[in-house]
């Protein structure tokens, strides 16, 4: 856990969910707002295809509208 921490904080911007309220969140291990703990959403395929997520959302966003 303490490889998982530490990597987290060198990611910079990581968003986390609590798992107690399901509120999300950026980097922060516990929930800010009732001090649960927090984890990754997306655990696996995050890191490497990360460059890509932006033009996902993108993409995303104009598919809704
Ligand atoms: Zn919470």
């Amino acid at each position: 856990m303490v490889l998982i921490r530490k990597v987290g904080l060198q990611m910079g911007k990581i968003l986390r969910k609590c798992v107690a309220c399901g509120r999300y969140t950026m980097i922060h291990l516990e929930c800010p707002e009732c001090g649960g703990k927090t984890v990754n959403p997306h655990p696996a395929k995050f890191s490497l295809t990360d460059k890509y997520g932006k033009y996902r959302r993108q993409l995303k966003k104009m598919e809704k509208k």
